[in-house]
């Protein structure tokens, strides 16, 4: 089988041969298709960040391993990432916070488990980028939530949670102030949820939520969010796990799926061979699973687990100097352990 490899920038093209070279020593059945998409192309003038010939390739093979991709600075500059995702209409992206065994938080210390999945509306909200100044001192964005758009997101939400044996949803959002747009959101929540009786569905208002995540993340196990409301809360609970280094996600769609770290390019480590390659490792092991190589993925969760508990860590995360690894090392360390 064939799938489609963005290396990315900044830390992307480390993190990802790490991570290619980890799935490559499972033997896992998997030719990669490097494929020409990032910053370099956007300069060179593709607008969309990646020539024709990648989106092409991408559509044909429905399956894309993206490293981290810089934004162009500038007014005007899209974001690659964003271009991405709504090309394909990937409309709901998955992210999943897990706490790791050997990766010390504040929760760990407390023997406090997490486990939370959130879902973040992708394609609509502010995220068009449709702003403009009204006068010269007011700026205007446009925000859009659609029905098909939330409906589609929350089904996924709900055929998730069904499949992984969750017992609640909740829907956070901002529907007290923002009465018609959250409001068209949390009326679609409930309209999806009468189909799944089994599963209690809740909301609460985003202010809350942030503030619950933080004191009792254990109250959450499934959480649906329009899309700023949940691209910040993400980076939070990615705080509550361990930090960015060990967020991984997947966008998905009816046609193409993205699989990617939630995590940026981090230009102040690239190059260094510094960077923690765990995000991506896992986000590659939902990627594995989506193609129904589950054996794969659990041979790579189980030699993570296994090289954390031994102590071995990146710069970013884990105590001392005497286990810590470079980006490399760290990989090494991971396929030693598939043995
Ligand atoms: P960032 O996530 O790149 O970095 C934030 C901080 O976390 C930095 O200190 C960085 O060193 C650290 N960090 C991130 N990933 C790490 C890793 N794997 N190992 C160790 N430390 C890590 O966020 P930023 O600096 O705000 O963004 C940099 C660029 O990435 C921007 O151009 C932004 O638009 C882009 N970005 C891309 C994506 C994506 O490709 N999906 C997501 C977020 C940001």
């Amino acid at each position: 089988m064939r799938i489609a490899v963005a290396k990315g920038d900044g830390i992307g093209p480390e993190i990802m041969d790490a991570t290619l070279s980890i799935i490559g020593a499972t033997g896992a059945p998997l030719d990669f298709e490097v494929v020409d998409m990032g910053k370099t192309w956007y300069e060179k003038g593709h607008s969309s960040g990646m020539t024709p010939e990648a989106k092409n390739t991408i559509e044909q093979l429905g399956v894309l391993l993206k490293g981290p991709m810089e934004t162009p600075k500038g007014k005007g500059m899209k974001s690659i990432n964003v271009t991405a995702r709504k090309m394909w209409s990937t409309y709901a992206n998955k992210r999943v916070f897990k706490s790791l065994n050997g990766v010390e938080t504040v929760f760990s210390k407390a023997g406090i488990p997490i486990d939370i999945t959130m879902v973040r509306e992708n394609i609509e909200d502010t995220y068009g980028g449709i702003e403009h100044m009204l006068t010269e001192d007011v700026a205007l964005c446009r925000r859009f939530i659609t029905r098909p758009g939330s409906i589609q997101v929350h089904k996924y939400t709900f055929e998730m949670a069904r499949k992984k044996g969750a017992k609640k949803v909740t829907c956070g959002h901002k529907a007290n102030i923002m009465k018609i747009t959250d409001g068209l959101f949390l009326e679609c929540f409930y309209e999806v949820a009468k189909d799944y009786p089994e599963i209690k569905a809740s909301d609460i208002i985003v202010d809350d939520l942030a503030m619950k995540l933080v004191s009792r993340p254990n109250d959450f196990e499934v959480i649906v969010l329009p899309n700023l409301q949940g691209d910040i809360l993400s980076d939070l609970c990615a705080g509550l796990v361990g930090g960015l280094g060990f967020a991984p996600s997947a966008n998905i769609g009816d046609n193409v799926c993205i699989f990617e770290a939630v995590h940026g390019s981090a230009p102040d480590i690239a190059g260094k061979n510094i960077a923690n390659p765990t995000a991506l490792l896992i986000s590659s092991c939902m990627m594995l699973r989506h193609l129904g190589m589950t054996h794969e993925a659990i041979a790579i969760e189980n030699s993570l687990y296994n090289t954390l508990q031994q102590g071995y860590h990146t710069i970013d995360f884990g105590i001392g100097k005497d286990k810590q690894l470079n980006t490399t090392e760290f990989s090494q360390q991971i396929i030693k352990n598939l043995q």
